[in-house]
Order: structure tokens, then C-alpha cells, then sequence
């Protein structure tokens, strides 16, 4: 299904119309798969440039419909965030990533974990007491997690959500802007934002193998965040091509398809004892 796809079909629901019945039969759904633990968490390895090293993941959600089937968190994310479901969603989330790099940490005992984390649920849910708890029952410290932040642009409250982040971010989390390039994200975040992370965006990442501006675009901003503090992750790279060109930029972590698709917390091990060979 589009999201454009059977949600708008309704005579009485329109484009913008979160609350037709079917998408709220989807909420309800997504609520039920996550009290029951029917989520998943996909992880996908990012690798250090300089030493070769992966040295974290990122959890990713899954939600496999008995219905529908494999549902991407494009198509409910968003809603999610809009109905106030995603509460519940980064509670199952943070929850599940903290107890699986306990796990991972069998493995490698370096790794660190990145979670993503709306805009909109850092302002309303008390996520700075969710990640102290789940941090002191997984025994795990502030230093081994990044909050990912996606749309800095929709933050309802500027101001509560800045003081939200501050909060985190004095616990020790790190927090990382992701997207960073793409849709409204802009400059002066990297001013605002107590972030020690920047993601450059798949979107400009993808073609500088291909295309001279692009390359420019990512190289400056590359040239930018390290210039001013920031750790540079690019994600989205395809091709070993594009792998060779960021590194030669500059860029300090890598993450995408040619390294490894997000997969299960049980192939991720394996896959990482793989590669350490
Ligand atoms: P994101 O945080 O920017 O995550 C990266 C997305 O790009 C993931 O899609 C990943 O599977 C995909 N990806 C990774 N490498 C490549 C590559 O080389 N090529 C291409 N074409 N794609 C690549 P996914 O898992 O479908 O997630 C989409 C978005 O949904 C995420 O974008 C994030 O904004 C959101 N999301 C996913 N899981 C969660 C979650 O647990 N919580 C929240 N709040 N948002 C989530
Ligand atoms: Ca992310
Ligand atoms: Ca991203
Ligand atoms: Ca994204």
C-alpha cells in the first residue's frame, strides 16, 4: 500500500483526515502489536572510516500486519506521531534497543546503540526518566546510546522541545541530527541543538558519485560539521564508489546498503563476528 494508497478511498476521509477509520483501525493495530511485543527491531551496522570499525547500530522498528503484512514505518510513523501512539512506540523501542546491545555487548563490548526519536514525542513523553530507568536495568551508560532526532523543523514547542533535549543531553546521551540536509532542516540547528552528531541525509549522500554539485554540497557540509565539533555520519551509501569518495572527504562514520541492510538482532551478531575476521 501507498500512503497515498487505500487510506484516502473513504467518501467522508480526506488527504487529511488522520482519524478515518481505517488508519484508525491501523493505530489501534500498532498499539495492540506493541503491548504484545509483535514489533521488531532491525539493526543496521555503522562503520568507523578511520579504523575500519563498526562501531555502533541503529534500531530500526519492523511491524509485520497479520493482515496487511510487512507495514514500512514510513507509513506509520508519521500517524503514529500524530495520534500520540508513538509514545508508546519509543517506549517499546527504547526499551527493546537497551536490552539487545546488553546482548550485543557479549559480542563487542564497545558497540553503542542509536535510537530514533520524533520531534513531536520529545516534547510529550518523559523520555528523559524513560532512558534513565531502562540505562540502570540494562546497567548500560549514557555514553553507549545516541538519540536520533528526525524533523527539527516540526517541533511544536521550539522551546520545550530545546529544554527536552537539554535534558537528555545532560544525562551524558548523545544526540545526533539526523536528516541533516534534507527537507527543512536547517543551519542554525547546529548552533541550537546540544547535539554532538550530524547525519547528512541519503537524499545528498546517494548521487555524489555521479553528480559534481552533489559531491560539492556534501563536501562542504562535511568540511562544516567537523569544523565545528560534530562527528559526521553519512548514511545511504549504496556503493563501495561512494564509500571510497566519503571517505577521502573526510567523513567519519558510514552507514547503508553497501556495509549492510538493517537486519535481526540475531544475524547482526553473527554478521559481526563475521566481519571482525
Ligand atoms: P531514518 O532514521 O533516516 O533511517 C534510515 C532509513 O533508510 C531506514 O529506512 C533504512 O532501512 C534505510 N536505509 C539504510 N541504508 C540505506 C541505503 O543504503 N539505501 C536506501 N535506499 N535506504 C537505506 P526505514 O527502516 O524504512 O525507516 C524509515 C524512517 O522511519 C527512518 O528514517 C525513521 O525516520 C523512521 N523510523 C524507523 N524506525 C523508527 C523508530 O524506531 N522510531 C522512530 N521514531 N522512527 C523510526
Ligand atoms: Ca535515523
Ligand atoms: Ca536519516
Ligand atoms: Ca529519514
Amino acid at each position: 500500500m501507498t500512503p497515498h494508497g487505500s487510506f484516502e478511498t473513504g467518501v467522508y476521509s480526506s488527504k487529511n483526515d488522520i482519524y478515518s477509520e481505517s488508519r484508525l483501525t491501523l493505530m489501534s493495530d500498532l498499539r495492540g502489536a506493541l503491548h504484545h511485543n509483535r514489533t521488531q527491531l532491525h539493526y543496521q551496522p555503522k562503520l568507523d572510516l578511520k579504523t575500519g570499525q563498526v562501531v555502533g547500530v541503529e534500531a530500526l522498528i519492523r511491524w509485520h500486519h497479520p493482515e496487511r503484512g510487512w507495514v514500512p514505518p514510513i507509513e506509520f510513523i508519521p500517524l503514529a506521531e500524530k495520534t500520540g501512539v508513538i509514545k508508546h512506540l519509543t517506549r517499546w523501542v527504547v526499551d527493546q534497543a537497551l536490552n539487545d546491545l546488553k546482548t550485543l555487548h557479549q559480542v563487542d563490548p564497545a558497540l553503542t546503540v542509536s535510537v530514533n526519536v520524533s520531534a513531536r514525542d520529545l516534547i510529550s513523553s518523559e523520555l528523559k526518566g524513560l532512558f534513565e530507568t531502562r540505562m540502570k536495568r540494562y546497567q548500560l551508560r549514557p555514553d553507549q546510546i545516541t538519540v536520533e532526532l528526525t524533523e527539527t523543523a516540526a517541533m511544536d514547542d521550539p522551546e520545550k522541545g530545546l529544554a527536552a533535549l537539554e535534558g537528555l543531553a545532560n544525562t551524558g546521551l548523545k544526540i545526533s541530527i539526523d536528516d541533516f540536509g534534507a527537507g527543512y532542516s536547517s543551519l542554525s540547528y547546529l548552533k541550537r541543538l546540544p547535539a554532538t552528531e550530524i547525519k547528512l541525509d541519503r537524499a545528498l549522500v546517494q548521487d555524489i558519485d555521479s553528480s559534481e554539485s552533489s559531491r560539492m554540497i556534501v563536501e562542504t557540509a562535511i568540511n562544516m560539521g567537523r569544523g565545528l565539533g560534530f562527528q559526521v555520519v553519512a548514511e545511504g551509501v549504496e556503493t563501495e564508489q561512494t564509500a571510497r569518495l566519503l571517505q577521502g572527504m573526510g567523513a567519519g562514520l558510514l552507514q547503508g546498503y553497501w556495509l549492510c541492510r538493517p537486519i535481526a538482532l540475531s544475524e547482526l551478531s553473527n554478521w559481526l563476528v563475521i566481519e571482525r575476521q
